[in-house]
């Protein structure tokens, strides 16, 4: 006997038809003999409802209380979908029980909206599951030490699930999506994006901290830190399919690099269509600079990620970077009202029409000229680069946003990504 956790994202659990579908494969797994632990989202499009609703409600200028309802509210689309799923196990003829993440209680700090996991109780979980129950938990939430409900970022239904499996040592954390696996870009923008059998641990949490939104980052990092074995994969084949077929099915994230890894220098293309960029111009070129530009937006809490500083003609520099279109504008204000008068630099100037593009890959460690041939390829189809950044593993561009498609594609095929042709 095992223990599973199973994680079903918002297009699985996306109509009662579906849900009914879920609970037919989590009583397979059960009926196999294992212990099931299940960790749904909200249905699909819930969250963004309930967001929305609050949006239209919402005071000019959100505040911490604002944010606590926020929370309060978005929690409610997974308590809807976990009690859903436990009456769709209850009618396959299963005892199931749901709990929200207070009853269990999984334990978060207080950032409403992002909140990080610290621990969880699985007491409760174990009693259940050694009793013969499907045991449910609602992802994305949790409740901190004042009793507030908390969630976990957009995505954070991934975490939830990582975290309960590491919590209660589980054989194997299945994710269960509309995909069958990890891709080696998103297959929604390249057709011919192929499944990776599996990726490394490093390459998951590079392409997911680059915005590849098959699985949130923080669900990574806590895979790697407590070592969970975790898998992607298809929720949308039949559910009476062969378990341990489907248990083989998937990309695997792996820990060992001697595994049998697919070894390409570029694994795979990850982008952001989520960043903006910020210039501040004419900057008076002095030590210091970064500092008393970047220092302000840092104690605003506004994470920032490439940057760059051009070399300084008469004096004076330019110096860019990159935000999160949700801080855009706060980040323009801030700069306006204070930073630019005590520099005594010339102008702030935004723009929202850009992208990031990434390749990742362990194999570009021991590989020379991978950036440049990514370069190369975006000459070739006349994008013009902004901004570059590095690091062992990846090479990031920045581009204007209207070349998305074409460089992921371009760089897709020139790193030999495609699809295999069929014979
Ligand atoms: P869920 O609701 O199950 O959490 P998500 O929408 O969060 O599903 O994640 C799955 C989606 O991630 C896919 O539909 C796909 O479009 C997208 N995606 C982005 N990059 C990749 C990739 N490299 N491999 C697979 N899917 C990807
Ligand atoms: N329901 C949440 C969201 O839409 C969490 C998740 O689906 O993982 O972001
Ligand atoms: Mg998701």
């Amino acid at each position: 006997m095992a223990l599973f956790v199973h994680k079903y994202g918002g297009t699985s659990m996306g109509s009662t038809e579906r849900i009914r579908n879920v609970a037919k494969r989590v009583a397979k797994w059960a009926r196999a003999g294992h212990q099931v632990v299940v960790v749904p989202s909200a249905m699909s499009g819930e969250t963004n409802r309930l967001l929305a609703l609050a949006k239209d409600l919402a005071p000019a200028r959100a505040s911490a209380a604002f944010h606590r309802e926020q929370d309060m509210l978005a929690a409610t689309g997974e308590q809807a979908s976990s009690a859903l799923l436990a009456i769709a196990l209850q009618a396959e003829g299963m005892e199931a029980v749901s709990y929200a993440g207070w009853q269990v209680p999984i334990r978060t700090d207080s950032s409403y909206t992002k909140a990080r996991i610290e621990s969880i109780d699985d007491k409760r979980v174990r009693a259940d599951l050694d009793a013969g129950r499907v045991v449910i938990i609602t992802g994305f939430q949790g409740i901190d030490d004042e009793g507030n409900i908390t969630t976990l970022g957009r995505g954070g239904s991934d975490t939830s699930a990582v975290a309960v499996a590491a919590a209660m040592k589980a054989d194997e954390c299945l994710i269960y999506t509309d995909v069958d696996g990890v891709y080696t870009t998103d297959p929604r923008v390249v057709s011919q994006a192929r499944r990776l059998k599996s990726v490394s641990f490093e390459e998951m949490l590079e392409m997911a901290s680059l915005g590849s939104k098959v699985l949130q980052i923080r669900s990574v990092e806590f895979a790697g830190k407590y070592k969970v074995p975790m898998r992607v994969l298809s929720s949308f084949t039949p559910w009476d399919i062969d378990i341990n077929e489907e248990a083989k099915s998937g990309t695997l994230i792996t820990f060992e690099e001697d595994e049998q890894m697919e070894q390409a220098v570029v694994s795979g293309i990850a982008f952001n269509r989520d960043e903006t960029k910020i210039s501040v111009l004419g900057v008076p070129d002095k030590p210091g600079i970064a500092y008393q530009i970047l220092g302000p937006v840092a104690d605003a809490n506004i994470e920032v990620d490439v940057i760059i500083q051009n070399i300084s003609k008469d004096g004076r520099t330019d110096f860019s970077f990159t935000v999160n279109h949700n801080d855009h504008a706060r980040t323009l204000e801030l700069l306006r009202e204070k930073v630019v008068p005590a520099l005594g630099a010339q102008e702030v100037v935004g723009d929202t029409a850009i992208c990031k593009v990434s390749i990742v890959g362990i194999g570009m460690r021991s590989h020379v000229g991978v950036a440049a041939k990514m370069f190369r390829v975006l000459s070739e189809e006349g994008i013009n680069i902004q901004m570059i950044s590095t690091s062992e593993i990846k090479t990031s561009v920045v581009i204007e946003d209207k070349y998305l498609e074409l460089a992921v594609r371009a760089l897709h095929k020139a790193f030999d990504l495609d699809q295999p042709a069929a014979a």
